[in-house]
């Protein structure tokens, strides 16, 4: 089947082409055929297309909507210009998969969209006003240019985290909170937390339930889990993405009292502490200089600047902290698994994050560490190790179109 997968955001869209089915899954032979994306979608958009194995094409276009912005990929898929074999006509693509930020507590793994589960996404809303919005209008459009007759699945940020017990989800608030507007921990990057430990568990030839890793996704957002028996049972991430590690320009955990006092020394409404704490703070608002961690770095080492050697000291520590609490959480692991760009292609901070755990069994190889970099898939702690070290790139786009395959062949979800 040819897998159309989507990631709508409010003003960009990206895509890939994958060619897979329950074949090509059990033998890890999917093919990308394509991929791409649009930015500044509502006015002159920049639209970047690359089907494999061709150079990438660059080029700007007016386009209005998510619907302008999909008649164009698929116009493209389909036309000889792209030279995609595989996809002559609309009809050759076989199904939609869309990437869905909020599934609450109502979806716990990937389904097929009818109407009322396009309904029970809208009612998600309320717990993610920037992003399940976004997904709808993708999910819509891609309606209109597909026909309501093309299977369309929603894989869900939070499913993953759908297995926390209820100790580690509740906040400790009044329950009432809980009971009347749902407020608990949700998770979010379940996609690319549940991708990695498949695909260590692959690598070791290991059963779903012996595998107990934790999974760190170190991008511009991030996060960890701790996922044992193959089910996650604790995250970092709450009711918002915003708890937890400190990430790009999210100030991750804080004492919830400190809101209130900026508002009042700052002026500022609650609206606009929330505001700094996503989009000011983290590295950007230590360093003062960027939210990128690959700039962080140079800064520091050729500059040594103070600011910038504080933000990366800064957000090390939390990551480690949160090691040492989810080997507590979950009575130990066999491994941690660094993903995400960050977690990807830093061995620096790789080795930053693991210095001081040599007491919980972590003993990195300083040449495997710094040999992994750029996709490179592999194990980065010393022979002997009890706590091993992996790194693994993430793929959640081709986990979002084996879902969808799964889904429309109606083979199980949970693997
Ligand atoms: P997103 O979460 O938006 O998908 P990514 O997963 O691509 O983002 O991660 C982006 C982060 O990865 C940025 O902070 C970037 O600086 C960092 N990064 C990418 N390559 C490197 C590298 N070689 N060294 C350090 N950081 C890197």
């Amino acid at each position: 089947m040819n897998i159309l997968v989507l990631n709508c955001g409010s003003s960009t869209i990206k895509f890939q082409l994958i060619a897979t089915d329950l074949e090509e899954i059990a033998h890890n032979s999917d093919r990308r055929l394509a991929r791409g994306d649009i930015e500044r979608i509502g006015g002159e958009s920049i639209v970047s297309l690359r089907a494999e194995g061709r150079e990438p094409e660059r080029s700007t276009a007016t386009l209005r909507d998510a619907r302008a912005a999909l008649d164009l990929i698929v116009h493209w898929i389909c036309s000889a210009e792209s030279g995609i074999k595989e996809v002559q006509s609309v009809a050759d693509i076989h199904a939609v998969g869309h990437r869905v930020v909020h599934g609450g507590e109502k979806f716990t793994h990937s389904v097929i969209i009818d109407d009322e589960v396009l309904r029970d996404i809208e009612k998600c809303i309320d717990l993610a006003p920037l992003h399940n919005p976004t997904n709808i209008k993708g999910i819509v459009a891609a309606r209109e240019v597909f026909g309501a007759g093309l299977p369309q699945v929603a894989v869900f940020d939070t499913a993953f985290h759908q297995t926390l017990p209820e100790h580690a989800y509740l906040y400790a608030l009044p329950y009432q909170f809980y009971r009347r507007h749902r407020i608990r921990r949700y998770g979010f990057h379940g996609t690319s937390h549940r991708y990695v430990a498949y695909r260590y568990r692959q690598l070791r030839g290991i059963a779903r339930d012996a595998t107990n890793v934790i999974t760190l996704h170190l991008g511009n957002g991030c996060s960890i889990a701790a996922i044992r028996k193959g089910d996650s049972i604790d995250t970092s991430m709450g009711m918002t993405p915003l708890e937890g590690l400190v990430m790009g320009t999210r100030s991750g955990d804080i004492d919830a009292a400190i809101i209130d006092f900026i508002g009042a020394k700052e002026g500022l409404s609650s609206h606009e502490v929330e505001t700094v704490l996503n989009k000011q703070s983290g590295l950007l608002g230590i360093s003062g200089l960027t939210n990128d961690m690959r700039e962080l770095l140079a800064e520091a080492h050729e500059n040594n600047d103070r600011r910038a050697r504080l933000a990366i000291e800064i957000f090390c520590y939390r990551a480690r902290k949160y090691i040492g609490s989810f080997l507590a959480a979950m009575a130990g692991a066999d491994a941690v698994i660094f993903t995400g760009g960050i977690g990807e292609n830093s061995s620096e901070v790789r080795a930053k994050i693991s210095a001081g755990l040599e007491w919980a069994g972590l003993q990195l190889d300083p040449e495997r560490n710094a040999a992994h970099s750029g996709g490179k898939e592999g194990v980065i702690s010393a022979d002997g190790s009890s706590l091993a070290a992996y790194v693994i790139p993430t793929d959640e786009e081709l986990l979002i179109a084996r879902d969808t395959v799964r889904c429309v062949r109606g083979a199980p979800q949970r693997y």
